[in-house]
């Protein structure tokens, strides 16, 4: 199993690993500082010995990252990292702005989003029904205002769940979530509201940051 080291430190932007195994062009390290990609996210990128990776995935228990051309290393290699931290950074700040967000409607309206996800330079809420434009308005106005006064955003491991993960934002309700985060709600930025349509019966926000 490779050492998480991202939930350790997310401010990590080079390391050193070793390659523990290689398969095709796919690699597991003993430690990483890339997180996988999801359904919902891009994951991190940036390069391993100086190669560029095309993106970490895991698949079953194995974290492995992937590589578009041959590789020349082996088993036993050392590996050093670096990460694509201005990818890494835009990617805390817009999932870290979907939690944020999330949790106006929650806590003042009781409208709890069924699923979010990030994409290029947008990012998207969805609920399972349809919210009134006051809501809509109200929510992003107090997200707004959480990221201009700035809430601390912590993220812990479960007491007794092993492996699970959740994350808070200021006093809003936890989230359980494996992803990664900025310390503040100031490191933010201010959220846009760029569209909010209505398919089939189900709210799609769609936001972008300042
Ligand atoms: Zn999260």
């Amino acid at each position: 199993m490779t050492e998480l080291i991202y939930y350790q430190d997310q401010f990590k932007k080079e390391f050193d690993a070793k390659i523990l195994k290689i398969d095709g062009n796919r690699i597991i390290l003993d430690k990483t500082i890339f997180i996988p990609q999801t359904n919902t996210e891009p994951g991190d990128f940036g390069k391993i010995n100086n190669m560029k990776i095309a993106g970490s995935k895991k698949d079953g228990k194995h974290l492995w990252h992937i590589f578009q051309k041959q590789i020349p290393f082996q088993e036993g290699d050392s590996a050093k990292l670096e990460l694509d931290w201005h990818k890494r950074l835009k990617g805390m700040r817009f999932h870290s702005a979907l939690h944020l967000f999330a949790g106006p409607f929650d806590k003042t309206f009781a409208k709890r989003p069924v699923a979010g996800a990030v994409k290029g330079n947008q990012a998207q809420l969805i609920f399972k029904e349809e919210i009134s434009d006051e809501i809509i308005d109200k929510s992003l106005h107090q997200a707004n205002k959480d990221i201009e006064t700035g809430l601390e955003i912590k993220s812990y491991w479960d007491k007794k769940k092993k492996g699970f993960r959740w994350t808070q934002v200021g006093d809003y309700i936890p989230i359980p979530d494996g992803g990664l985060h900025v310390r503040n709600t100031k490191e933010i930025g201010k959220i846009n509201l760029v569209s909010k349509k209505v398919e089939q019966g189900k709210q799609k926000l769609v936001i972008s940051l300042e």
